[in-house]
């Protein structure tokens, strides 16, 4: 694939990295590639950051045909930067964009124009402790087109924000609150990928529970509203008595997460039992009550581990680990963490280094 690349000529001032928080500064270039039926991905670019040209009738505007991504480049103490299982989210966003009848895209061109911006972008990855460069690759449907048809232009856009620490004051437990009224994705629906669509159906569930005191949301199952699925941007886990338990893949609804399964293996491969399977939140209940939930996390790029101090049901309110962090939590965290920033033994070969 051949990149062009134009720098800019107006670099910005880089923002304290004290003070990055997430989402709020992005950085001096960006990717953009087009796609046209019949002639396939071309024009790969970086470009100064700047606003997209888009026709106002432009698919992506009304009918929501737009899939995205979210990772990481992570800073090492030894200078170099780390992408963490950087193919796992090339082949997702296939599988998502599969979904929406959007075209492939080759997961090395992916890999390569994440590599090729971050590296541009070197400067902006911020170094002090536990910080990091956000990657956001996305796809829209660009075609000026108001009929409903699959679209035959698209742009593939990466770009790109430094983001502080996730817990500046250490592993902080949240409070989650189980929707029993909205549903997030049902089986045969888009559930299992990352696109917006999933998000704005959700965000009046958050909107709930926030006005609750909660931070996030655990949803249940869309038909019976019976099983649990998973947190607003994270997968969920839990550990009953000593084996982990999560919800299992197999009917689409749960979107795949790569620390997921990150998380899975690194605790089979400590030799800790593991169990991906339908969970009630009748069953979680009874764990709760009879004090065998011990712990439990959501999983997520953002995040890598967010412990969940208390979940409330209906109205019942289950404090889960006197609201502390679990010893599986934080040794996961700490596992996790020490590969993607670099410090610990990758034995897996999930990083990439450059
Ligand atoms: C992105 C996302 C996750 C977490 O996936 P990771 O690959 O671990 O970052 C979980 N649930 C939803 C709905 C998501 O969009």
């Amino acid at each position: 694939m051949q990149i062009s690349i134009t720098k800019t000529t107006a670099p910005k001032a880089k923002p304290d990295w004290n003070k990055l928080g997430f989402g709020k500064y992005y950085t001096d270039h960006m990717f953009i590639m087009d796609y046209v039926a019949g002639e396939g991905w071309i024009d790969a670019r970086i470009v100064p950051y700047q606003p997209l040209q888009l026709d106002p009738a432009a698919i992506c505007l009304h009918y929501g045909i737009e899939i995205f991504e979210g990772m990481k480049a992570y800073p090492g103490k030894d200078g170099k930067v780390r992408l963490f299982r950087p193919a796992d989210n090339a082949a997702r966003i296939n599988r998502s964009g599969a979904r929406l009848c959007m075209p492939h895209l080759p997961e090395e061109m992916f890999v390569e124009a994440v590599k090729t911006l971050v590296d541009v972008e070197r400067e902006w990855v911020p170094t002090l402790p536990d910080t990091s460069l956000y990657i956001r690759p996305f796809i829209i449907a660009n075609e000026a087109q108001l009929g409903v048809h699959v679209a035959n232009r698209y742009q593939f856009i990466i770009i790109l924000s430094p983001s502080g620490a996730y817990y500046p004051e250490g592993l902080n437990p949240v409070k989650i609150y189980v929707e029993d009224e909205y549903v997030r994705a049902v089986r045969g629906g888009t559930g299992f990928t990352k696109c917006g669509g999933n998000y704005a159906a959700a965000m009046i569930a958050q909107q709930k529970a926030h006005e609750l005191g909660y931070s996030q949301v655990l949803w249940l199952d869309g038909v019976e509203r019976k099983y649990i699925n998973e947190v607003g941007a994270m997968n969920i886990m839990f550990r009953i008595d000593d084996e982990i338990v999560t919800p299992d893949l197999e009917d689409g609804t749960i979107l795949p997460g790569v620390t997921r399964d990150s998380v899975l293996k690194i605790a089979k491969d400590w030799g800790i039992a593991v169990s991906e399977r339908r969970i009630s939140v009748e069953e979680l209940a009874d764990a709760a009550r009879s004090g065998r939930l011990k712990e439990a996390w959501g999983t997520g790029t953002a995040a890598v581990v967010s412990p969940v101090g208390e979940l409330r049901y209906e109205d019942e309110v289950f404090v889960i680990g006197g609201g502390q962090i679990g010893e599986y939590t934080q040794r996961i965290y700490d596992e996790l963490t020490g590969i993607q920033w670099g410090k610990r033994e990758d034995k897996f070969g999930w990083t990439m280094e450059f």
